[in-house]
């Protein structure tokens, strides 16, 4: 049996939050990112409204939900403000890599924080010399005595300079490659831990930076689940994430189409309305269609993560094109709004630059056809 319908639970959530989104996130989306400020008592509404800790059990303070109902709150969210679509994203997959793997101390202290949106956690993989090749990180864990001694540097992290925590992969066996590599919490007031923010293109409001560790003293009992296996735990959290990024990139681009459709019916030009020319409405109808494909793929990829069933390659497919598919419609919609869209009065500028971020951050295009590659081809054929 196929059924391609949301429950009505799902569906008063998306209405819930189509209305919130509207009327309170999208009037100041441009605000954030002209203030460059970060608003986090909008972090803080989400945790009110129950986005934050969709992936948390309820015993730490979350709903449970299943994945589907977290990639409606990406898309929705991402009508509104794309950048609070990071306390969707990356909230879902830091609580699964925390819920599966971390001890119930760590549970305990962090997520019911997390789910009512006191605290942001970032995840910090990605460093100078290792972004695509993740398992290529220098970073460096030496277990002593009851702690561990981190040094290293992390760059290009989201919440870098607003996080009050990140989830830090370093080498704990320099001589395993992805086999020896664990990860940790690492709040970020720790001594040691020095955040940095840089002058983005896009994604202001999120605080993207590095994160310099100078002998940070890191309790042992932060290691999340067991010492040498912290890439593979993280390695199926992407799955969730991808899924996720194709829906808030889609859910910008849909919001941008929208609105571009109402322009193009009101406004006139030679006469008639914009909307009359082919040559206006048909790169609308390509857009949207592209977008809906996406969009399908990626409700179908967090329901077979839903039914534990295997969705990497979907998971890479909606990485790959969404913020593709969703920059070039945004791109399209500039154009169709006129000389106005260009203005930084207009939020579509913004939009193109928000989501040309997420074409790289959680994997490039490459590093997704990698993964599509492995499961299509077999792994026998992996290029390294
Ligand atoms: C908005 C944003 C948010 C981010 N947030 C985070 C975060 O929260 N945490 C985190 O850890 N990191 C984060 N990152 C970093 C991101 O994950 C890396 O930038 C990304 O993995 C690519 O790594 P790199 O920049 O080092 O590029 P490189 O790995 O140097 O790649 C450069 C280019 O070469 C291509 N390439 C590399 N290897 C191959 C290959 N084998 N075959 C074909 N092409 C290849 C890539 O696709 C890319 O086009 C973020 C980045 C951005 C832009």
């Amino acid at each position: 049996m196929v059924n391609f319908s949301f429950s009505d639970e799902q569906e008063y959530f998306r209405a819930m939050l189509r209305e919130f989104s509207q009327s309170e996130l999208l009037p100041h989306y441009t605000k954030w990112d002209r203030e460059n400020t970060h608003p986090r008592h909008l972090w803080k509404k989400l945790g009110e409204l129950g986005v934050n800790g969709l992936r948390i059990p309820e015993a730490f303070g979350g709903s449970g939900a299943e994945c589907v109902t977290t990639g409606i709150a990406a898309e929705e969210i991402g009508r509104g403000d794309f950048n609070l679509t990071y306390g969707v994203m990356l909230n879902a997959l830091i609580s699964e890599i925390l819920t599966n793997h971390a001890t119930d101390q760590l549970k305990r202290t962090w997520l019911p924080e997390i789910a009512n949106g006191n605290k942001i956690m970032g995840i910090a993989i990605t460093e100078p010399a290792a972004g695509t090749d993740a398992a290529g990180i220098r970073s460096t864990a030496v277990h002593k005595g009851d702690k561990y001694i981190l040094n290293g540097e992390k760059s290009g992290i989201s919440v870098a300079t607003i996080g009050d925590a990140f989830i830090v992969f370093a080498k704990t066996d320099l001589n395993s490659g992805s086999k020896g590599i664990s990860a940790f919490v690492v709040p970020a007031d720790l001594p040691g831990v020095e955040c940095k923010g840089y002058e983005d293109m896009g994604n202001v409001p999120i605080g993207r930076g590095s994160i310099y560790l100078t002998d940070v003293e890191v309790p042992e009992e932060n290691l999340i689940g067991l010492e040498n296996n912290g890439f593979f735990q993280v390695m199926n959290g992407f799955d969730l994430s991808r899924l996720l990024i194709g829906l808030q990139c889609a859910g910008a681009a849909f919001q941008s189409l929208d609105e571009t459709i109402e322009h193009v019916k009101t406004r006139h030009a030679f006469g008639k309305p914009l909307a009359k020319n082919q040559g206006v409405s048909f790169p609308i109808v390509t857009h949207y269609t592209q977008l809906e494909l996406i969009k399908w793929q990626a409700y179908r990829g967090l329901w077979l993560r839903d039914k534990n069933k295997k969705h990497s390659k979907e998971a890479s497919s909606v990485k790959w094109l969404g913020p593709k598919y969703a920059q070039e419609a945004i791109h399209e919609c500039m154009l169709l709004n006129g000389h106005y869209a260009y203005t930084k009065e207009m939020p579509l500028e913004q939009r193109l630059r928000d989501v040309i971020g997420l074409e790289i951050g959680d994997g490039t295009a490459q590093a997704n056809q990698m993964v599509i590659a492995r499961e299509l081809i077999g792994k026998e054929f992996k290029p390294y």
